[in-house]
Formats: C-alpha cells, structure tokens, sequence
C-alpha cells in the first residue's frame, strides 16, 4: 500500500534529500543549518505565518520529508516557490512548479508507505502499490495516472543517459552547433 498526500492550500511540502549532509561554510548538518535556520528567518520576519512543521524519514535515513502548516491559505506558486526557498529538492521543485503552470491537479504532493506517524490529518489517497512509483517504468496504478500526469521528460524533454566528455563552449555568441554536440564514449 502507498498512501498519498496532496499538497493542501495552507500546506508547504519538502523533500529534504541528504539533510544529514554537512554544509559546505561550516560542515554542520545541513537540515539543522539550512532548512531550520531559513524557516527560523521567514517566520521572525514575519514572511511565513506557521501553525505547525512536521519531520519525518522517507524511504532512507537520509532522505526526509517536511510538511509546514500555515495558519492561512496561500496561492499555490507562492507555496512552490517557498518550497525550493526552504531547500526541497529542486529537480522535483522545477516539475512542480511546470505542472502548475499546465493546471495539473495536485502539482505537489508526497508519497509514502504508510502514513504519517500523529499527523493531524490522513491521506488524501491511498493506492495497492507497494514499490516507489518510478517516473522511468509507471506502475499500473489508478491514483498515478490521475495525479502525476506529465513525467519530466515529458515536460522538459528526454533525457540522454550517454557518457561524454565535456565540450568546451567559447564566451560571446555560442554556435548551437557546439551545444548539440553529443561526444559519446564508445
Ligand atoms: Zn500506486
């Protein structure tokens, strides 16, 4: 079973990918040093209006989730944008943010293998799937086909998995000739 949680109005949703992972100024944590001291300043400022903020593990130790409940509803590209601004990941940000522009139903939103542990609410949806669901293979699954919608390539094109070598680029006008290169390794 998965059980999905779909990014309500007054809701911000992370994806806090490594957050033990020490800071590059003072190689503290980085969910301690960045996300917390981020929240920490948009809420003194008065920027974010906060009810409560959840924690909870992923898939991994690494890898955590964090849902901040607002105290008020707040337009949906603003609550993306504060998503990247607090350090969710952005190669899910950037989807969010395009599948908002193409009006898909819940542009943000996690999933989980179970619920989460005293939350105060319960899952929007739940599915029979009980592996990830892989943008690259798409399960069969009904709540996937009516929520995800586009996947990334199909919003910002194919991505090639070869094994290159850099091509170096000239400054000033660059030939697009030069970016198409493609420099496979055989
Ligand atoms: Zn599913």
């Amino acid at each position: 079973m998965s059980v999905w949680y779909l990014a309500h109005d007054d809701e911000l949703m992370l994806d806090l990918d490594e957050y033990m992972r020490p800071t590059k100024k003072k190689g503290g944590v980085w969910g301690e040093e960045f996300f917390r001291k981020r929240l920490r300043d948009s809420i003194l400022d008065g920027k974010l209006n906060v009810q409560d903020v959840y924690l909870f593990h992923s898939h991994s130790e690494q890898h955590y989730q964090a849902i901040i409940r607002l105290k008020e509803s707040m337009p949906l590209v603003e609550r993306l944008v504060w998503q990247l601004h607090l350090g969710s990941d952005l190669y899910r940000g950037r989807c969010d943010l395009m599948r908002a522009a193409r009006g898909v139903l819940a542009p943000s939103l996690l999933i989980r293998a179970e619920p989460i542990n005293a939350f105060y609410r319960e899952p929007d949806r739940v599915c029979k799937c009980t592996t990830k669901h892989r943008t690259e293979d798409p399960p069969d699954c009904e709540v996937w086909r009516e929520l995800r919608g586009m996947s990334p390539w199909e919003l910002f094109g194919k991505r090639n998995k070869w094994k290159e070598h850099g091509v170096k680029l000239s400054v000033g006008r660059v030939p697009l000739e030069r970016i198409m290169e493609a420099r496979v390794e055989e």
